[in-house]
């Protein structure tokens, strides 16, 4: 990319085995789901996190929606959540009538706030989703805790959380069950895709059944039953051939997508740290026993700051910078199928503030200069 060209938000990273794979799925005839790719991904999934499963689906929503099916949410159920979170972590839910309760998030990492969940459990309360903002971990001893104490299921929306961990474990594996993305805007992509971590072994048959239309077709693949039948409800979330063969290419160079990241991530944080100084902006902040994956870089402008002209400022600058999440509560459909716990002042302040900047394998130094220089320019800093 010219040094003077636009720099975009996002830019696929291709490891070049992607195609490779494809072919040699497409050689061998081998084009449905729970093929042989789909056994290495599987593997090397529960190899890498530790979880008692894995399985590939379409995507993290469809996992989501699988983990929702898993723990029998039901309608009138109350699911805890953030408010500051992509749609699907709630819809997953509200797909089989539950009801979503949006709690605030924390002001430093803009994850779910550990210390409002307890007080916006009910009688009707089944699962808590923690969502790990940016790969960084949620406060997740505590939440575990309170899950505990409340008989509450954990479902963790590890979507961004690929490669990244709490203190020592990996993202996705903390709750019953995790979901990762692998879409096309996440680390290790496979154009639409996504897994469930399945961690607690009482769940991993079932989780089987539901994913593969609710029969036992994986039991009989491994030879342990002599014929398939529907033996649950269920629906088809296994991705085909084609998509697991692309993501092994990925997987494959997990580790050296994510240190990539991680070094122009660092870059950032380093030449941002004298606009923070001066109280321009606030950094993302990474707390101890959290090992992030560099998924996003993002910035708080300050209050008040017009970010719409930041953006626009920045784009007449060939740089694609972009806000995120439209908090849920605040969205028509949030408003009709869920409620917030309380007040939700650092959801909605965070909301107006949060400023992402382009992150992707490959971006170079001097890209990143003009990002910075750009970003000093439009807050004046
Ligand atoms: C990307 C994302 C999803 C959805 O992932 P898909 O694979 O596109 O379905 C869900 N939750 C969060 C927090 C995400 O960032």
């Amino acid at each position: 990319m010219k040094s003077d060209s636009r720099i975009p938000f996002n830019w696929p990273y291709m490891t070049g085995k992607e195609l490779y794979y494809i072919a040699e799925s497409h050689f061998n005839g081998r084009l449905a789901g729970d093929g042989p790719f789909t056994a290495r991904c599987h593997a090397w999934l529960e190899a890498r996190s530790g979880a008692s499963r894995a399985l590939l689906t379409h995507s993290c929503t469809a996992a989501l929606e699988l983990a929702a099916l898993l723990l029998d949410i039901a309608p009138g159920d109350e699911v805890i959540m953030p408010s500051y979170t992509f749609v699907s972590t709630a819809n997953a839910f509200v797909l089989r009538g539950a009801v979503p309760v949006f709690v605030d998030i924390r002001p430093d990492t803009l994850n779910l706030d550990e210390s409002r969940i307890e007080a916006a459990i009910t009688a009707r309360t089944r699962a808590i989703v923690p969502v790990h903002y940016a790969g960084v971990a949620c406060e997740m001893d505590t939440i575990t805790a309170v899950a505990r104490h409340h008989e509450l299921a954990i479902v963790e929306d590890a979507a961004q959380g690929v490669m990244a961990s709490y203190k020592g474990r990996a993202l996705g594996t903390l709750g019953n069950v995790g979901a990762y993305s692998f879409h096309e805007t996440k680390n290790v992509i496979a154009g639409e895709g996504g897994a469930l971590l399945v961690n607690d072994p009482d769940l991993v048959l079932r989780a089987e059944i539901l994913r593969e239309k609710g029969t036992d077709r994986s039991r009989f693949f491994r030879g342990e039953v002599d014929r398939y039948t529907w033996q649950d409800v269920g629906s088809s979330f296994l991705p085909g051939e084609l998509i697991a063969a692309f993501l092994w290419a990925q997987l494959e160079e997990a580790e050296a997508i994510t240190l990539r990241r991680r070094e122009a991530w660092a870059r950032y944080h380093e030449w941002l740290a004298p606009l923070e100084a001066r109280g321009a902006l606030r950094r993302p902040v990474v707390p101890a026993g959290c090992e992030h994956n560099a998924h996003m870089y993002y910035v708080l402008l300050r209050e008040g700051c017009d970010r719409e002209a930041v953006i626009a400022h920045c784009n007449r600058l060939g740089i694609n910078a972009v806000f995120h999440y439209v908090p849920l509560h605040d969205a028509p459909a949030g408003r009709r199928f869920g409620r917030a716990a309380d007040a939700l002042p650092v959801t909605s302040s965070a909301a107006m503030r949060v400023l992402r900047l382009p992150l992707w394998v490959g971006i170079d130094e001097a890209q990143q200069a003009r990002v910075v220089e750009a970003l000093g320019g439009a807050i004046g800093a």
